[in-house]
């Protein structure tokens, strides 16, 4: 079982008022000579909204970037996928926003485990976000009269949440993307597109380069740097079915975490309340209904159990039920937030109805989301231009479009509802930072969803963007220099060090390895089995008892992986299943940790949910005299359990408190 050891962290969180640590920090940072920048090389892993954001901005700062990404072009990063909106303390509503009201929200809404000071500079960079990304043409929602517009996402009762239809993160990519493009143009940045990175090098206890494989040919490479930022993204997929795009995965994250970077609040996961149920056992992606979609759809599941049994069987359809006998479950727990609750409560409320049979489909794992109420008072037009591209994708995907009448009764009319359940979308746990986004290894830098720094146990909707960006154009572009001013006086590492021969040498192995074990099993059927592990183990309630089978249960699919693998083809040349392989490797370290950190974790917070530990309604029970730290886990060995490592937090601007979104 894993063991804890004490071990002092120094976050870096600089002195001074919550409120002027930034100011104060950039006053006092150091920041390299502009002569020196022409020689100072920065490798940046990742092109999502985070990587593009960082690596455009380094580069017109004047550093040499490298930057690399698996897919084939930038814009095919995971963020495109983004759907409903980046938060911004701009109050252009007028509605009581402010930057210490964000930054009250992110903290309460990540259920008190979240840095503070992090998550107030959060706050207050968000606004040059929103200035940043209209500087560049992002084509944001507007209201009629020309202002920027806003919706409201959960855990918020002001509108913050600035769009673009149900595109945001694609266009605030293409946004970042054109900057990027400029730096490239310029010969700041070169981009190395198809490229896996497979191990961070490390010379002297600095990062200080990567190996990356061509995925194209098939060839392993050696790139140097003075330091190494990844941006790669989050683990969801370690549980097989998420919102993830299919290529989301922790190799890089993992492998730092086996050169000694940290990992942090690994149990820290987050279940989306609002996407499409599960079909059937053949499917390999789940795809998120926005939470946008809460602001005038409406949560509800049948009063009556036998109006349920009706609706599993086929024999009775939602919009034939009154609006009587409707539980809108959400409005009558929580009157203040109503549909608007954190994800992390939506999906237990959820989990809780269909645990007790009030579900609405045939797997009996289903509620409505329903759009009556605002159609009806709005006209199909209004909620068109809303979340339009969103009917479009579940009707494409179940055949139901939300927006057909289906139903009158006593002259209101009914649409056909969305059916919605909670599927794994986010992972705030990650690699551990300090204030400057620096890792447990000096020189290397960890920013966007693959770190763990800014929303605790939970994340609030539309954060995981503002969070991406702030990293990579306002945070990291400051941070890094105070690392890279002492950099200057090194001379340019060489890629014949043996320190680069050796991590080559052990990727080329671990790729014969793979090929060589020639089993019978796919990864895709292997990754299946770990996935509906860390489902039924590892998910949405986790118990001490379930999660140690749950780590048994992996141990012992691990030995099926390393002995009864298939991967076809050869290391020469593109070899997708390889690829999978690696990553499979991968989510079986990842997945582990996910256990041990919640096993370690004896208490309930935000998406990390201990059966044992909720009170008599069914809430999260934290305990914050054990538990009020971040739970960072280090690499002991290949086979040897982590050790857990406890950064204590401080609070001096927020009162911690039990979360309440009742009233
Ligand atoms: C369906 C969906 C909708 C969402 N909607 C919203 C929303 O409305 N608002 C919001 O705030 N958040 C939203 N999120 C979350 C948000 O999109 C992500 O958290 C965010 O985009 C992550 O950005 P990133 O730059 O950190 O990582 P990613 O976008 O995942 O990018 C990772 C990058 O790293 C590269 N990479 C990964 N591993 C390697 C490697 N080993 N070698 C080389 N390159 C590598 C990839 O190629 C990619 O370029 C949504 C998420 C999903 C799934």
């Amino acid at each position: 079982m894993a063991t804890e050891q004490v071990k002092k962290i120094d976050s870096k969180i600089p002195e001074g008022p919550v409120a002027e640590k930034w100011t104060n920090y950039k006053a006092h940072q150091r920041l390299v000579n502009p002569k020196n920048k022409l020689k100072l090389d920065v490798i940046v892993v990742g092109t999502g909204l985070a990587g593009a954001s960082a690596a455009a901005s380094l580069g017109e700062m004047g550093f040499n970037v490298l930057n690399f990404c698996i897919q084939d072009s930038p814009r095919r990063a995971h963020s495109i996928a983004a759907q409903g909106g980046i938060n911004a303390a701009k109050n252009y509503q007028n509605d009581g926003d402010s930057v210490y009201r964000l930054f009250y929200d992110t903290v309460k809404g990540g259920d008190y485990r979240a840095r503070e000071a992090n998550v107030y500079r959060l706050a207050e960079v968000s606004n040059n976000i929103i200035d940043q990304c209209v500087a560049q043409g992002v084509p944001f929602a507007r209201e009629y009269g020309g202002m920027l517009a806003n919706r409201s996402f959960g855990g918020a009762q002001v509108s913050r949440t600035f769009y673009a239809k149900g595109q945001t993160g694609q266009q605030l990519l293409l946004g970042a993307y054109s900057s990027l493009s400029a730096q490239v143009q310029a010969g700041k940045v070169k981009l190395f597109t198809r490229y896996e990175m497979e191990d961070v090098v490390i010379v002297d206890g600095r990062a200080r380069g990567i190996i990356a494989k061509n995925l194209v040919t098939g060839k392993l490479e050696r790139f140097s740097a003075n330091a190494v930022v990844i941006a790669t993204g989050g683990y969801g997929n370690a549980y097989f079915l998420s919102t993830n795009a299919m290529g989301c995965n922790c190799t890089a994250a993992v492998q730092c975490y086996r050169k000694g970077a940290y990992m942090a609040n690994p149990s820290y996961v987050q279940i989306h309340p609002t996407c499409i149920p599960v079909h059937g056992d053949k499917q390999s992606k789940l795809t998120l209904m926005s939470e946008s979609l809460r602001n005038d759809g409406r949560i509800w599941v049948p009063k009556k159990l036998e109006d349920a049994k009706k609706l599993q069987e086929g024999t009775l359809q939602g919009w034939e039920i009154p609006e009587e006998d409707r539980d809108y479950y959400l409005e009558r727990r929580y009157p203040a937030f109503g549909n608007l609750v954190p994800r992390d409560v939506a999906s237990r409320a959820a989990k809780e109805r269909c645990d007790k049979g009030f579900g609405v489909n045939n797997t009996g794992l289903a509620v409505f989301l329903d759009f009556s109420e605002s159609i009806n008072r709005l006209g199909i037009d209004v909620i068109m231009q809303r979340y339009g591209n969103l009917f479009e994708m579940y009707e494409e995907i179940t055949d139901v479009f939300p927006g057909d009448v289906a139903n009158e009764i006593n002259g209101v009319k009914y649409y056909k509802p969305m059916m919605i359940y909670p599927a794994i979308h986010y992972t705030m746990g990650g690699v551990w930072v300090d204030y400057e986004l620096q890792t447990s290894i000096p020189g290397l830098f960890a920013i966007g969803e693959c770190n763990f720094s800014d929303h605790g146990a939970n994340r609030l909707g539309a954060s995981a963007l503002m969070q991406g960006l702030a990293d990579g154009y306002f945070v990291l572009p400051y941070t890094i220099q105070n690392y890279l001013a002492d950099q200057a006086i090194w001379p340019r590492i060489s890629t014949d060090l043996p320190e680069f021969a050796a991590a080559e040498k052990a990727v080329d192995d671990e790729l014969t390895r793979l090929l060589n074990i020639k089993g019978k099993r796919s990864v895709d059927s292997i990754h299946k089995e770990l996935g509906h592990i860390m489902w039924e183990y590892v998910g949405m309630g986790r118990t001490a008892e379930g999660l140690k089978t749950g780590i048994q249960k992996m141990k012992e699919l691990q030995k099926e992986f390393d002995t009864n693998l298939f991967v076809p083809g050869s290391k020469e040349g593109l070899n997708v299943e390889l690829d999978k392989a690696i990553h499979l490797r991968d989510f079986f370290t990842m997945g582990e940790l996910v256990a041990h950190d919640a096993l370690s974790r004896n208490e309930s917070c935000g998406g990390h949910f201990r059966e044992e530990y909720q009170t008599e309604e069914g809430e999260a029970k934290r305990d914050d005299k054990n538990y009020f730290y971040v739970g960072c886990w280090e690499y002991q060995g290949e086979g040897k359990d982590p050790e857990l490592i406890k950064e204590p937090l401080e609070y001096e601007a927020i009162k911690v408190q039990t979360r309440n979104y009742k009233n």
